[in-house]
């Protein structure tokens, strides 16, 4: 009899999407250059669309093209990440690429018309959906979102705008030390939470007049389930990352000076570290992972080579003056493939909140009914 191991891309998938065409592009006339076959899983490119040029072709685990919809996004990349959540599993899903190539339009989208709606809105349905439809099984569910820019960690859902420093505990690994996280009770108030967050993004951004396509935003949404079984409680915690990155376009094309260009290297910093995190991993020979050089990657430590089942959606442009960017994406994509994670359900962790929140009833419970 033979067994079959488990596919890495359970725990491991890279997928590639490409948007189309953007009506200035059309105006301007330009060619597309790439083409997609979905279903073997390629993505063609053919530089300057000239005839005696190479047809380049990368495989991925999944490759969505131009006419794909968000919601068969959601379907092929983010449903069974959440899924595995919901039973307590980590799970991260970051979408890279150059500016303009769709990462925003793909984690976040637009509410109007709703079926423009990204990952995280989507995913905020799916987890309420799915907790309503449970009986004697106890959830908890909290968010919290950062801005990573210039290296600095910022809290999206605090008025407070002080950096936030990070920290690592045996039993919980990196964390960002006072960051704020709401309980939440359905999916219009974690709706809520996303938006506030999004608001308080551009107005510190007008504040430092910067732009989102510079920094790194984290989403996380936490759940907690307790089930009782046998007259045990079990609490099994997943938590869920969902990650728009700063754009990856070369520095030479931006023409950074001054700040903008302490910005750049910090961006390329958090970036270039994620890159040689992911040479690392995938390098038979590397005896050490670079996590600790960026506070991405430290913050994302479990989701590279860890304990967590992540996808990497690399975003592309189709138009051939982006070619030489397209390529240099697909690379770096292509090389994260062979990350190998290893995850499981987190059960019974010590700092599961739902555990506190019990032990803090019973204990008024006894006070109770020693009156
Ligand atoms: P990024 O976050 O990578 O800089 P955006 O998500 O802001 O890029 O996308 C740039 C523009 O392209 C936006 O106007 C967005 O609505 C549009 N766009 C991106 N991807 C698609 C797509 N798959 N279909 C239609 N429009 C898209
Ligand atoms: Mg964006």
């Amino acid at each position: 009899m033979t067994v079959e191991k488990n596919k890495n891309s359970d725990c491991f998938k890279v997928a590639v999407r490409c948007r189309p065409l953007s009506n200035i592009e059309i105006q301007d006339g330009r060619d597309s250059v790439v083409s997609v076959n979905s279903q073997r899983g390629e993505i063609l490119i053919k530089p300057n669309n000239d005839p005696a040029e190479r047809l380049i072709i990368f495989t991925f685990d999944e490759v969505l093209g131009p006419d794909t919809q968000q919601d068969t996004v959601y379907q092929s990349i983010a449903y069974p990440i959440v899924e595995s959540a919901l039973e307590g599993y980590n799970g991260t899903i970051f979408a890279y690429g150059q500016t303009g190539t769709g990462k925003t339009h793909t984690i976040q989208g637009k509410n109007d018309p709703i079926c423009e709606r990204g990952i995280i809105p989507r995913s905020f349905e799916h987890i309420f959906r799915s907790i309503k439809g449970t009986s004697n099984t106890q959830f908890l569910v909290y968010a919290s979102f950062i801005e990573i820019y210039n290296e600095e960690i910022r809290d999206l859902l605090s008025n407070n705008s002080k950096h936030l420093q990070l920290r690592e505990k045996p039993e919980t690994g990196v964390f960002v030390k006072d960051l704020t996280s709401f309980l939440v009770q359905n999916e219009q108030e974690l709706n809520n939470k996303f938006m506030q967050g999004i608001q308080n993004r551009i107005v510190g951004q007008t504040k430092m007049s910067s732009c989102s396509s510079r920094s790194h935003s984290i989403f996380s949404v936490t759940i907690e389930k307790c089930e009782v079984l046998n007259g045990e409680s079990h609490v099994k915690v997943g938590k869920l990352n969902l990650v728009d990155l700063a754009g990856s376009e070369r520095q030479s094309k931006t023409q950074a000076t001054g700040s903008r260009l302490k910005e750049a290297v910090h961006i390329n910093l958090s970036l270039s570290t994620l890159g040689n995190v992911i040479s690392s991993l995938v390098d038979p020979k590397a005896t050490y992972i670079p996590y600790r050089d960026s506070k991405l990657t430290r913050i994302l430590q479990d989701s590279l080579g860890g304990n967590t089942k992540t996808a990497m959606i690399a975003n592309i442009g189709p138009a051939d003056y982006n070619c030489d960017e397209t390529i240099s994406t697909l690379r770096y994509a292509h090389r994260a493939k062979s990350i190998q994670n290893h995850a499981q359900i987190n059960e019974d962790p010590k700092q599961a909140l739902i555990k506190k929140f019990q032990d803090e009833i019973s204990s008024l419970k006894q006070q109770l009914s020693g009156l």
